[in-house]
């Protein structure tokens, strides 16, 4: 069979594709075939692209600035016969070359991790049954059902058509869909004109089809082309550019400072060696070489949290926009709401009837004020609940006592409803079996079935407007049609919507006993009215309580639905939408009809006070995110279907539901929600602003860090005086600080108020006029407590290595406590719980530790020139670590009083 794999399937007919690949007519492959050919073919997954190499990253983190310099030094070094020192420098070259691309390893795994969450579903009819399956379990042979929205799991030679339209532009670039047919085509059509054939990775806009697999994984079209494999992460987001352009700046700023440095000491009479040595120290000090490192953990560490909390991350930089995402614009059923929808109030024939009951269990019963109803006795009623039986795509079934709808809930209601009633949908399809459907399609709000029986039916549901614009007649209470009058239905709709049920209205007609296909064109009139269902769809507490802290956090959120406005408005209302109607009052809602009279201008004037939007097209989603935009918004915007994908790619943050969403939808996203609740758009946008604080927090505490370090080796030649700290000491105390002290910053738990404080303003600086100041009085303090105590150590009679080992420590020690303060930028850390983050206590203690080595071993004394120091000494050390701590606790403390912090990111705004 292996070599049938290289057919030309698109010149063959359908039944010889068929017969070839032994695929068993109409029922698909038996399970035992499905085993077999699973072995023999192995999984349908593509080899991920190679991408680059490990020797090639691990090459990659020497081609740094700092690596050149430390080069030069060693080469400097050797020439001078300085063996020892130009060892260290090598070993430390390699040592941050190892760390650096073990940690770019570890960011890579975990996202490489994340994308294989994400798999693609696919539907397969194997012995007879349609199911759903993980596509990396398909094989060869199995007939594969498309619909709209689906990703083509593999490549097909399509059977049957029903107006299917691929996008193709995953394999052959072109973008405009394209449309599909099954009849066999020339020998020579190329790979674009096959239209017979569906190949992997191009998704379904539109239309539905059947195809047989002709080739999985890597022996796929997509497969072929090596080049356009897809599936590698990229490392780099608008944040890590940024601070790379910064570093950039940074570099040339020491470059400056060590050529300023190298002439004055050449004027104070220094050897060139020497100054050289001066300018090298300069450089290890001040150059941040954990920065990179850190920022892609921190990124990492993120959207492994995001993970847990249900929201995959499909592009890195949407951890950060994330972080300054200003509206939240929502779907409502099965985000805002549970998605379990119940029918409670029917209303046919003229008259109104309850249902009781909650869920899909079929306990509960007809009542007509108050008493009981047979619904025997109610042709009309009885209509109306064939109806939604007939005209539905959903199963009931029950699994260990729980009852459980497969399928759309809105329709797993009405069974449940008819079901009450004593109708069964097995008896009732027996009755009149389905000749053909028009499914739902968000954008024509109905859909439609057309029934074999005694005589033919076409059955119609879905929203008021769509459906009551194609009735002529309605039935009265007898089941007679008679003349219809939309005010009453209207009125009717009205008073349950307002309570906030989802209303979905019914109509039928008979067909002509030759009609076998049903289309839009069928049903744009003559149709007669038979009812209205009602059905309650509660809100999810936690989407409550979501959006209450989404207001403590100064991002709003809109709810744009395709339900109606009257029911959209009620329940967002109980969900607390828009609180300036008063608490649980329904705040008004603007109609995709009203959207699509405004203009551009007038819509983003609309867009700011408006918090519900309905009936609204998934082309006027578009829009609304555009005219959000337009105002300097930073937009997430939810999305499941074909047409929603525009919109979540314009969007800042596009969010697409894992359990209801399509493909394409999943494809076009930043971001996609396993549990499809909005509560979890508000934890990704908190993790997201922890991750930016973390970043903040590093940021702050790594800038003083250098700018003390490269302060004392410039103060010192400027004085003339000794280096208080040699380049291999500069060296060791950069290595070991950034990795023991400041990478704990990256695991630091979020802040308590983080969902208290208004969003980052988008583009606004990582580091703000207010934290500039503090790195620089921290980069002073460090710098005249290492060069005072150096100075005092030589003038108490202690050696230079004695002297410059005090000075290291007093970085070491400095940086330690500074760490405390900048586990948060605005509290203390009793605010936060001393040991909420372990990372900072176990990092500190390996800290003092090395330090212990640094200054007590005779190795570490030997291969770092440094000498044991007195008890006595820490003394000031660690008095200058405590004054730092103290300080800027006390400026902390200050900014927080005065409010100067909230007034300072309020301008930003
Ligand atoms: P949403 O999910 O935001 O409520 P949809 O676009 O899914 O919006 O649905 C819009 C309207 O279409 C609904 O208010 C309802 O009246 C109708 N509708 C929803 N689902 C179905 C369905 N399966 N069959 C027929 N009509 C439906
Ligand atoms: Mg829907």
């Amino acid at each position: 069979m292996q070599d049938l794999l290289q057919k030309h399937w698109h010149h063959l007919p359908a039944s010889e594709v068929i017969d070839l690949l032994d695929t068993r007519g109409e029922g698909g492959l038996d399970q035992f075939e499905v085993s077999g050919r699973q072995e023999r073919f192995g999984a349908n997954a593509l080899t991920p692209a190679k991408g680059k190499g490990p020797l090639q990253r691990f090459l990659q983190q020497f081609n740094q600035a700092l690596v050149y310099i430390l080069v030069a030094a060693i080469v400097i070094k050797l020439a001078l016969g300085g063996y020892v020192d130009a060892a260290v420098i090598f070993a430390v070259v390699l040592l941050n070359a190892v760390l650096g691309f073990a940690q770019e390893n570890k960011a890579l795994n975990a996202l490489a991790a994340l994308s294989r969450a994400l798999t693609t579903e696919a539907t397969v009819v194997r012995a007879g049954n349609k199911q759903r399956i993980n596509a990396r379990d398909l094989v060869p042979g199995d007939l594969v059902m498309l619909a709209s929205g689906d990703k083509v799991p593999a490549d097909l030679r399509l059977l049957q058509v029903r107006d299917l339209q691929v996008d193709e532009s995953a394999l052959t670039g072109e973008s405009v869909p394209v449309a599909k047919q099954a009849g066999e085509l020339a020998h020579d059509a190329a790979l674009a004109d096959r239209r017979n054939m569906a190949y992997t990775s191009t998704l379904v806009t539109y239309g539905t089809a059947t195809g047989v697999v002709i080739a999985i994984g890597d022996g796929t079209e997509i497969g072929n082309i090596s080049g356009l494999i897809a599936g590698t992460q990229q490392l780099d987001t608008p944040l890590t550019r940024q601070v790379g352009r910064f570093s950039h700046y940074l570099l040339y700023l020491i470059l400056a400072l060590a050529a300023l440095t190298f002439v004055v000491g050449l004027a104070h009479g220094e050897s060139w060696v020497a100054m050289f040595m001066a300018t090298v120290a300069l450089a290890v000090a001040m150059i941040p070489e954990g920065l990179p490192a850190v920022l892609t953990i921190t990124l990492a560490i993120g959207v492994g949290r995001m993970a847990q909390r249900h929201a995959i991350i499909r592009r890195l930089p949407a951890v950060e926009t994330l972080g300054s995402t200003t509206v939240i614009c929502s779907d409502k059923t099965g985000t805002l709401t549970r998605n379990e929808m119940t029918v409670q109030k029917l209303s046919a024939g003229g008259a109104h009837f309850d249902l009781s009951g909650v869920g899909y269990g079929p306990e509960g019963s007809l009542q007509q004020q108050g008493l009981a109803v047979d619904p025997g006795k109610h042709p009309a009623l009885a209509a109306l609940l064939r109806a939604g039986l007939l005209c539905n795509d959903s199963l009931l079934r029950e699994r260990d006592g729980i009852w459980q709808v497969e399928g759309d809930p809105t329709e797993g209601a009405l069974l449940v409803a008819a079901r009450k009633a004593g109708l069964d949908s097995q008896e009732a399809l027996a009755g009149a079996p389905r000749l053909d459907a028009v499914p739902f399609e968000s954008q024509h709000q109905y859909m439609a079935t057309l029934h074999a029986g005694e005589s033919r039916m076409v059955f119609m549901k879905g929203s008021v407007e769509s459906v009551l614009a194609r009735c002529s007649g309605a039935l009265d209470a007898g089941a007679k049609t008679v003349t219809f009058e939309p005010e009453v239905v209207l009125a009717q709709v009205d008073a349950m919507a307002a309570a906030g049920l989802r209303v979905l209205a019914f109509a039928q007609r008979p067909a002509s006993n030759d009609q076998e296909t049903l289309g839009h064109q069928d049903l744009a009139e003559g149709m007669t009215f038979v009812g209205l269902q009602g059905m309650i769809d509660p809100p999810r507490e936690e989407a409550i309580r979501a959006v209450s802290a989404c207001r403590d956090a100064g991002v709003r959120v809109k709810m744009i639905t395709g339900d109606h406005a009257v029911t959209a408005a009620a329940i967002a209302g109980q969900i607390g939408l828009d609180q300036r109607a008063g608490p649980g009052a329904a705040p008004a809602a603007l109609t995709g009809t009203q959207l699509a009279t405004l203009s551009d201008s007038e819509l983003t004037a609309a867009v700011n006070d408006t918090a519900v939007f309905a009936r609204v097209t998934p082309e006027q989603k578009l829009r609304l995110v555009q005219a959000l935009q337009a105002r300097g918004e930073v937009v997430a915007m939810t999305g499941d279907g074909v047409n929603d994908a525009p919109a979540l790619r314009r969007a800042d943050i596009g969010v697409a539901m894992g359990i209801t969403g399509t493909e394409v939808a999943k494809e076009a996203a930043d971001m996609v929600l396993t549990d499809d609740n909005f509560a979890t758009i508000a934890a990704a946008v908190e993790e997201g602003r922890g991750v930016f604080d973390n970043l903040t927090k590093f940021i702050t505490w790594i800038l003083a860090t250098n700018a003390g370090q490269g302060l004392v080796i410039v103060v010192a030649v400027m004085l003339a005086q000794p280096l208080p700290v040699l380049p291999v000491q500069a060296l060791w105390i950069n290595m070991t600080t950034a990795v023991f002290l400041g990478l704990a910053l990256a695991f630091e738990p979020k802040e308590p108020n983080l969902m208290s404080r208004p969003p980052r303003a988008p583009g606004s600086p990582i580091v703000n006029g207010e934290l500039a100041l503090r790195i620089a009085m921290v980069g002073v303090m460090l710098l005249v407590g290492a060069f005072g105590l150096f100075e005092w150590a030589l003038l108490r009679g202690a050696s230079e290595e004695q002297a410059r080992t005090i000075a290291v420590n007093v970085f070491a020690v400095g940086q330690s406590f500074y760490l405390l303060n900048c586990r948060s930028l605005r509290w203390s850390m009793f605010h936060l719980g001393l040991l909420s983050n372990p990372w900072i206590w176990a990092g500190i203690s390996t800290m003092m530790l090395a330090q212990l080595a640094f200054t007590y071993l005779p190795l570490f004394n030997h291969l770092f020139h440094t000498a044991p120091i007195a008890a006595f000494d820490w003394l000031p050390i660690i008095a200058v670590g405590l004054t730092i701590y103290l300080a800027m606790e006390f400026e902390k403390a200050y900014r927080r009083r005065s409010g100067a912090l909230p007034r300072f990111a309020r301008a930003l705004r």
